[in-house]
């Protein structure tokens, strides 16, 4: 059994029905795995000898294999790590004081194939266990004493498409008796899976929601986000209106800004309109090159263009500083090719 995996509910059903041990073990289970993130059951030592020998026959506790670590010059840092069956995934730790954030993978690959993102271009190969999405945040954390504040699922894959593992995970990393990450300081980015979105928006927490926008423009957003042809605009603010009125959470609306592609003053209409009656905030990010893919940043001339039709006209807008971007680490430069240098 992959325990760190299991949610405190899940734990104490297993540490009692299946081992018939009482109910407290789970409480000291959960917190030496969560909280104190321990690798080895004998590293309990208020665990009965007895009961550390039973967990360690019939239990597990993942820890990842880190294949590759690179630190950018303004700190982000970026790493690999090698699953049980050889998939290699990628997680990045970043740095922006007084946050630290940890950006984690759901998937390897991904099946969704947006055009500027490298995990889409390796294809989708396995979802991510709950154990292996948790060992990820642990394994950045032992890399650094400051305490990780921020969650962000915007590593490899869509993390609605794995929604069992992600909410177990959720639940994991936001319980007080772990490593405690309150729900306001976790998101989930997606491209707008409706379902998912609506099961986001039943569990308990105030999770916050990125949805990969890109474009107002149905015609470019299908160009840049094929998935969207079965997922029209309309039917996505109706799914975004619905969340909010569960949550009553702001809402981001991520926007990758592409030379000549959405950076017209036309996308920038279809922009504000598309957000005009969604409480939300605008983030802009300024695309970051993948080899073999052809789309270029824009010029600073152009950024500053769209941003000032924004402004007077949206809520809250943002440009997002680009972290990490020449060790690959930044928003859709996660993926198969970034192997060797070195996961939305
Ligand atoms: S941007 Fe996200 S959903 Fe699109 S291909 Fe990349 S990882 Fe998948």
């Amino acid at each position: 059994m992959k325990v760190s995996g299991l949610t405190f509910t899940e734990l104490k059903k297993w540490v009692t029905a299946e081992l018939g041990m009482k109910p407290y073990r789970a409480q000291q289970l959960f917190s030496w795995i969560h909280m104190r993130r321990v690798i080895s059951f004998h590293q309990m030592t208020d665990v009965s000898l007895s009961a550390r020998n039973r967990l360690d026959q019939v239990a597990e506790i993942t820890s990842l294999n880190t294949c590759n670590t690179i630190t950018a010059d303004d700190g982000t840092v970026k790493s690999s790590f090698t699953l049980e069956d050889d998939e290699v995934i990628e997680s990045v730790l970043i740095p922006d004081s007084p946050r630290l954030t940890a950006c984690i993978s759901t998937q390897a690959g991904c099946r969704y194939g947006c055009t500027f993102c490298q995990t889409g271009r390796g294809g989708f190969r396995r979802d991510l266990r709950t154990d292996e999405i948790v060992a990820q945040l642990y394994s950045l954390q032992s890399m650094t004493d400051d305490r990780i504040s921020n969650v962000v699922f915007m590593g490899m894959g869509e993390p609605l498409d794995n929604f069992p593992a992600l909410s177990d995970a959720l639940s994991i990393i936001s319980d007080d008796r772990g490593i405690c990450i309150g729900a306001r300081k976790i998101t989930v980015s997606t491209v707008g899976i409706p379902e998912g979105i609506g099961r986001l928006a039943q569990l308990d927490g105030q999770y916050g929601l990125a949805v990969s926008l890109h474009s107002g423009v149905e015609s470019t957003r299908r160009k840049l986000v094929p998935v969207s042809k079965t997922l029209p605009l309309t039917e996505l603010k109706r799914d975004l209106m619905d969340y909010l009125s569960r949550k009553g959470r702001r809402i981001t609306l991520e926007y990758c800004l592409i030379a000549g592609i959405n950076d017209t003053i036309e996308e920038a209409d279809a922009l504000v309109k598309f957000a005009s009656d969604i409480e939300c905030k605008i983030n802009l990010l300024i695309y970051n090159p993948v080899e073999g893919v052809p789309y270029r940043s824009p010029g600073i001339e152009s950024v500053n263009r769209f941003m000032h039709y924004l402004y007077p006209r949206c809520q809250a807008v943002t440009l997002r500083r680009s972290r990490g971007s020449e060790i690959a680490a930044a928003c859709g430069q996660l993926g198969p090719a970034a192997r060797n240098t070195s996961p939305t």
